[in-house]
């Protein structure tokens, strides 16, 4: 007898930059096909995606991301990435105008439709200094610690080549065990996590998350550690349209047993910009249906299920970010 597979699994995409002009058919400011967010949107539904958080990375972009968020009845995070960190400074009115309008921002939209649920991205960035120097960074991601405890909200932490760093100023503000619970802080996510083992123990120790990617699955020592990921503590995302899964990847070897019923979904038929057809996906956009590639290779990690790992990582979701099973599939679009 032929064996059926379920297709049916359920996904909430944590972190998806869905505000960028990419998924409007435009590259690096030229258009290059019709805007195709409808498709995007109706390949994610199919894929199982019953809700996002749309990422904000500064404030003009988390103002952004919240609008359409209310628009497709997702949700949002606010809050300025490492690499943006010098606007606090550059911006009309300084680092405390900067903050003061975050912090409206979050306070007016705490309920509702495409509510904000988490702050950030924020975080460290030591790959990427030419943005922004340590110093700016670490002194604008303290700040923003503030925001999550004022509002009791959980962040949405950035950490590339800083995890000393980040460690330690969450430990100084107060982080350092159970996610801040003491100081009114919600714990959080490292979202597109690549660090070390140690890593791994030392975020699931004071009480954080850690979500994966294809950023995450690239190379056998990321492999390694999102097996480590203890599955109460995994979320996942694409980071869309970045971190991509491609051919060169180590996760490959894991892909290569997905089923094809599952890969129609996950990883649909796409071509390149030039030769775009509606309802085909773009070659090298990432989209929120390859979720389920990430949820693939992680449960061919842990030895688990692909129910029980996108059930965990489902559940964690709604826990993290306070979210209820009635607010999702309110998409309109
Ligand atoms: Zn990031």
């Amino acid at each position: 007898m032929p064996v059926t597979i379920k297709t049916d699994y359920r996904f909430i995409d944590v972190g998806v930059n869905l505000t960028d002009d990419v998924f409007r058919g435009k590259y690096h400011g030229k258009k290059r096909h019709d805007d195709d967010m409808h498709a995007i949107l109706e390949r994610a539904r199919n894929a199982g995606v019953k809700s996002m958080i749309l990422t904000g990375t500064s404030l003009c972009e988390s103002q952004q991301v919240l609008t359409l968020a209310k628009d497709l009845g997702f949700f949002c995070t606010i809050g300025c990435h490492p690499t943006r960190s010098a606007e606090f400074e550059t911006s009309d009115g300084g680092a405390d105008a900067y903050l003061s309008a975050l912090d409206a921002l979050v306070a007016n939209n705490l309920h509702g439709k495409g509510r904000v649920v988490a702050i950030g991205e924020c975080g460290l960035d030591y790959d990427r200094t030419r943005f922004a120097m340590p110093e700016v960074q670490q002194k604008y991601f303290r700040l923003q610690l503030l925001l999550a405890k004022k509002h009791s909200l959980p962040l949405f932490l950035h950490s590339r080549a800083a995890h000393t760093d980040l460690v330690k100023i969450l430990r100084e503000e107060g982080f350092g065990e159970e996610g801040g619970k003491a100081v009114g802080g919600k714990g959080g996510v490292v979202h597109s996590f690549t660090g070390s083992l140690d890593e791994v123990s030392e975020l699931m120790d004071m009480g954080f998350y850690i979500s994966v990617n294809g950023c995450s699955l690239k190379n056998e020592e990321n492999l390694r550690s999102a097996k480590a990921i203890h599955r109460n503590r995994v979320l996942l995302e694409t980071d869309a349209p970045w971190c991509s899964m491609t051919g060169g990847h180590a996760s490959k070897q894991h892909l290569a047993l997905l089923p094809l019923s599952l890969r129609e979904l996950y990883f649909p038929a796409s071509t390149k910009p030039e030769n775009f057809m509606l309802g085909k996906a773009i070659k090298g956009r990432n989209e929120p249906c390859a979720i389920g590639g990430v949820a693939w290779v992680m449960h061919e990690l842990h030895g688990i299920s692909l129910e029980e790992i996108t059930e965990s990582a489902f559940k964690n979701t709604l826990e993290l970010f306070s979210l209820s099973p009635e607010e999702l599939f309110t998409s309109t679009d």
